[in-house]
């Protein structure tokens, strides 16, 4: 049995509330849009504990032994998310084919993005960087998305790390409503032109409704791993068609005894050596560490986290796998980017035992969420609308640019999206729009 969830019409409907959908939302609810965000997780509390992780925690393949995870609830994949934030260059806009520029302002006004000063620095990431130092390599520290005022004398708080649910409530605050647990199977197109969709809704825990919502606008915001399979199911061709990155990673780790790590934020300082990999400091909280170990099946070091000092290594690779029909991800790594990747972890083991590692292993090797299935100008116009009218994607499908950190980038591609549908949905527009919070900044 379908049930309509209402009568009412919807300006926009968005799908998905991770950083896109959420930050989509709060930009159109604050504009007085009539705003659905259909989300298919919960609305779980956000800790880190190893029950709030399981809860959300959703794996993928992408090819042979390689997985990628992303985060079902409310907020997406920021649930998990380390916080890094490369700023989008010329070569993002360049790749991406339209600028950014204006959003970007306006995102650095209203988010916490900053270096976190030596004090945030745990032992840990002293010793490595140190180490690396006397070896010639330099760690140059990130940018973080880290709201350093939460953080008492620099001190590790997962809540410190801005998570797109904030934006969610935002919107909702702003009058959008959102539905939970609200899985959308389809775009309903009539003439040529999206008109809503379907979606299932659980209901309790064994039952599950299937649901409609119609608006004048629908947006894509599914994520990287769901919304090619929900384009292609709308007859878009070519999805996909020159394959993906996605980045793969691993970590190598050592003991040092006596070491007295500390719980900190993963990703603050990193190596580049224009080599087509990067070297990050792979400090972390105890409780992220034990997720690592056990995932890795390295029970003999669960409780090792004081003593245990990690380099997290990455490589940028090319565009290639494929995208199946059912939306399936496959890639091989070629002979080049593996060899990236032990020349990677030879400096990393390097730097280790300079620092006076032991018991050097690695962690298996995993894949970030998959970038550059869906084109600017190709699959989607430059207002990121596809060929079918009123029907339109903004999430990391659209990453162009391998070398740099996605969530900031897509919170500017968001808020570009927000003025055009705005601008596009004339009659409320009357109203002007009130101002925005300002997340506490760095002291
Ligand atoms: C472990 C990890 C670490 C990361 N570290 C960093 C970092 O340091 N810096 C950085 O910039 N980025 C990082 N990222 C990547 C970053 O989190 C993502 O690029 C970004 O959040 C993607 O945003 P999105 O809007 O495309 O999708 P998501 O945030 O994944 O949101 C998609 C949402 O859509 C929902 N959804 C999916 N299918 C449906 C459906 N059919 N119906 C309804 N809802 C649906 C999902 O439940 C989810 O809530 C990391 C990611 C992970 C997993």
């Amino acid at each position: 049995m379908t049930d309509r969830v209402t009568d009412r019409e919807y300006d926009v409907i968005v799908v998905g509330s991770g950083t896109c959908g959420a930050t989509l939302a709060r930009e159109l609810a604050r504009r007085h849009k009539k705003v659905l965000i259909l989300e298919q997780g919960q609305d779980h509390t956000l800790r880190e504990t190893f029950s709030s992780m399981a809860a959300v925690t959703k794996e993928y393949s992408v090819g042979k032994d390689l997985k990628a995870a992303t985060a079902v609830t409310v907020g997406g994949s920021t649930s998990l998310y380390f916080g890094v934030c490369k700023l989008p260059t010329a070569e993002t806009y360049a790749s991406l084919g339209i600028d950014l520029s204006a959003e970007v302002a306006e995102a650095k006004r209203e988010l916490p993005v900053a270096e976190l000063p030596d004090q945030f620095l745990s032992p840990q990431s002293l010793v490595l960087r140190k180490s690396a130092a006397e070896l010639g390599y330099k760690f140059k520290k990130n940018l973080m998305l880290v709201d350093q005022s939460k953080c008492d004398s620099g001190r590790y708080e997962y809540d410190a790390r801005w998570k797109a649910k904030s934006y969610v409530e935002e919107a909702v605050d702003f009058g959008a409503t959102l539905i939970t647990q609200a899985a959308v199977t389809r775009v309903l197109i009539e003439d040529g032109r999206a008109v809503g969709v379907e979606y299932k809704h659980k209901q309790g825990f064994m039952r599950t409704k299937l649901c409609t919502a119609r608006g004048k606008r629908i947006v894509l915001s599914t994520g990287a791993l769901a919304t090619p399979k929900l384009l292609i199911d709308c007859g878009i061709k070519n999805i996909g068609d020159r394959g993906f990155f996605c980045k793969p990673a691993y970590m190598v780790c050592g003991t040092v005894p006596g070491l007295q790590a500390t719980d900190t934020f993963v990703g603050n300082q990193d190596i580049e050596l224009g080599k087509g990999f990067s070297l990050g400091d792979g400090a972390m909280s105890s409780l992220l560490f034990k997720l690592v170990m056990l995932a890795n099946l390295k029970w003999r070091y669960l409780f090792s986290f004081s003593k245990m000092l990690s380099m997290g290594i990455l490589i940028y690779d090319s565009m290639g796998g494929e995208v199946g029909k059912d939306g399936s991800f496959r890639k091989q790594l070629t002979a080049a980017e593996l060899q990236k990747l032990q020349d990677a972890e030879q400096i990393a083991i390097e730097i280790l035992k300079n620092a006076g590692a032991r018991n050097i292993f690695r962690t298996k090797l995993m894949a970030g969420i998959p970038g550059g299935t869906i084109r600017i100008k190709e699959h989607v116009d430059e207002n990121l609308q596809t060929d079918i009218s009123h029907l339109y994607v903004c999430d990391h499908s659209l990453m162009s640019d391998v070398m740099i950190t996605p969530t900031f980038t897509l919170i500017c591609l968001a808020k570009r999206l927000a003025k055009h549908l705005s601008a596009s949905l004339q009659p409320s527009q009357a109203r002007s729009a009130p101002a925005l919070k300002v997340v506490a900044r760095a002291s």
